[in-house]
C-alpha cells in the first residue's frame, strides 16, 4: 500500500525534537517510510565541519540539541528542494522570521497532495492585515496546514520527560488523526482539536506573556505578581484570537496549547530568560545583543510578535483594550522601563 514519506523543515532545538518523534514513529508504523528528512540552514560549525555532516556523522544535532540522538533514520539536508521531494507530509518547524523566504523558495516544488503542519509560534503581520503562518504557508503553497502547539520546552522533551500537546485542525479530522499518530510517543501526549486559529494563536500569543513574566522576574516581584500578570496575559490571548477570529473555542484555552503553554514558556522558557536580563539591566541592553550572547543561535519569537501584536492593535485602535500587550511592546521598545510593567497593566485593565 501507500506509504506516507515525512520532511522536517527546519532543525533547531525544537526543530530536532520533533524529527526525533517523528523517526520514532516512522519506523515504528507500516504505513510510513522509515526515512525522515530534515532540511538544515546551513551553517560550518567552530571546528570547521558542517553542520549537516556533524548531524549525519553524529546523529546529534552538535549546535542546536547537543547530547540527543535523533535516530539514525533522520537526514540532515541542507538542499530544501532535495529535502522536500517526494514528501507527502511536511513538518514546518522554523522561527517564524524565516518562513516567508522559504515558502517562497517551496512554490512549486512540494507534492500538491502534500499536508503540512506548523509548529511555528508566531505570525505574518502583512499590509493587508495579520495572516497565520499556517494560512501563509497553505497560501503560498496550495496546500492544507494544521498546526500543533503546546507546553513544550524542546530540552525536556528531548529527555523523554512526560507531556503533552494539541493539533489544531480545520476540517479534516481523519488528517489531524494521521499528524496525531505521527506525533505520539509514549512521553508525547497529543490531542486534536478543531479550532486551527485558538490553536495556533494561542502558541503565538503566549510568547508576549513570557516576556512579561521575565519582566516581573528581573524585577524580583514574586510568584504573586508574576500570577497576576499570567491571568492578565491570558485573559488579553482570548480577546485577541477573539477579535480576529469569532470562531476561536473557549475550550481551546484549557488544552495544552492554552494556559499550560503559558505556563511552562512562563517559568522555562527563553523568551522569560532573555526578557529577565533585559529588566536586570534596565532595559540598557537589546534584545537582539542579549539573544545573541545568551542563546547561541538559537531565535526568540516573543520580541517580534510583541511588534506585531502592537501593530495590529494600533491598526484597529485597540490599544487602550490591551493594556499589558501595548505595555509590553513600550517596554521592548524603550518608551517604558521594565517597571511599568506592573503600574500600567494594572492601571489600564479593563476586562471584567
Ligand atoms: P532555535 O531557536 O532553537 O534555532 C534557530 C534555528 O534557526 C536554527 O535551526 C538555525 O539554523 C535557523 N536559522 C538561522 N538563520 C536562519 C535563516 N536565515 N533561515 C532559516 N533558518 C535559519 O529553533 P526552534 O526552537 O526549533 O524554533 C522553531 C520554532 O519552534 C519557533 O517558532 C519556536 O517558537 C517553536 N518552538 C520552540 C520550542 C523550543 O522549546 N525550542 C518549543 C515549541 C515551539
Ligand atoms: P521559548 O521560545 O520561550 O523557549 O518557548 C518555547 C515554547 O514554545 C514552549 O512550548
Amino acid at each position: 500500500g501507500f506509504k506516507s514519506r515525512v520532511s522536517v523543515i527546519g532543525s533547531g532545538s525544537w526543530g530536532s525534537v520533533a524529527a526525533k518523534l517523528v523517526a520514532f514513529n516512522t519506523l515504528n508504523l507500516s504505513s510510513f517510510h522509515d526515512e525522515v528528512k530534515m532540511w538544515v540552514f546551513e551553517e560550518t560549525l567552530q571546528s570547521g565541519e558542517k553542520l549537516t555532516d556533524a548531524i549525519n556523522r553524529t546523529n546529534e544535532n552538535v549546535k542546536y540539541l547537543p547530547g540527543i540522538k535523533l535516530g539514525k533514520n533522520v537526514i540532515a539536508d541542507p538542499d530544501l528542494d532535495n529535502a522536500v521531494e517526494d514528501a507527502n507530509m511536511l513538518v514546518f518547524v522554523t522561527p517564524h522570521q524565516f518562513i516567508d523566504n522559504i515558502c517562497k523558495s517551496l512554490v512549486g516544488k512540494v507534492r500538491s497532495d502534500a499536508e503540512a503542519i506548523s509548529l511555528i509560534k508566531g505570525m505574518e503581520v502583512k499590509i493587508e492585515g495579520p495572516c497565520l503562518i499556517s494560512t501563509y504557508i497553505s497560501e503560498q503553497l496550495g496546500i492544507n496546514c494544521s498546526v500543533l502547539m503546546g507546553a513544550n520546552l524542546a530540552n525536556e522533551i528531548a529527555e523523554e520527560k512526560f507531556s503533552e500537546a494539541t493539533v489544531g485542525y480545520r476540517n479534516n479530522r481523519e488528517i489531524a488523526e494521521q499528524w496525531v499518530q505521527l506525533f505520539t510517543t509514549p512521553y508525547f501526549m497529543v490531542t486534536p482539536v478543531q479550532d486551527v486559529e485558538g490553536v495556533e494563536l494561542c502558541g503565538t500569543l503566549k510568547n508576549v506573556v513570557a516576556i512579561a513574566a521575565g519582566f516581573v522576574d528581573g524585577l524580583d516581584m514574586g510568584n504573586n505578581t508574576k500570577a497576576a500578570i499570567i491571568r492578565f496575559g491570558l485573559r488579553e490571548m482570548r480577546e485577541f484570537c477573539k477579535l480576529l477570529f469569532s470562531s476561536v473555542k473557549d475550550d481551546t484555552f484549557f488544552e495544552s496549547c492554552g494556559v499550560a503553554d503559558v505556563i511552562t514558556t512562563c517559568f522555562g522558557g527563553r523568551n522569560r530568560k532573555v526578557a529577565e536580563a533585559f529588566a536586570r539591566n534596565g532595559g540598557k541592553r537589546s534584545f537582539d545583543e542579549l539573544e545573541a550572547e545568551m542563546l547561541q543561535g538559537q531565535k526568540l519569537q516573543g520580541v517580534t510578535t510583541v511588534r506585531e501584536v502592537y501593530e495590529v492593535l494600533r491598526h484597529r485602535g485597540l490599544l487602550e483594550l490591551f493594556p499589558l500587550f501595548a505595555t509590553v511592546h513600550e517596554i521592548c521598545s524603550g518608551c517604558l522601563p521594565p517597571s511599568a510593567i506592573v503600574i500600567y497593566s494594572e492601571k489600564k485593565n479593563i476586562f471584567p
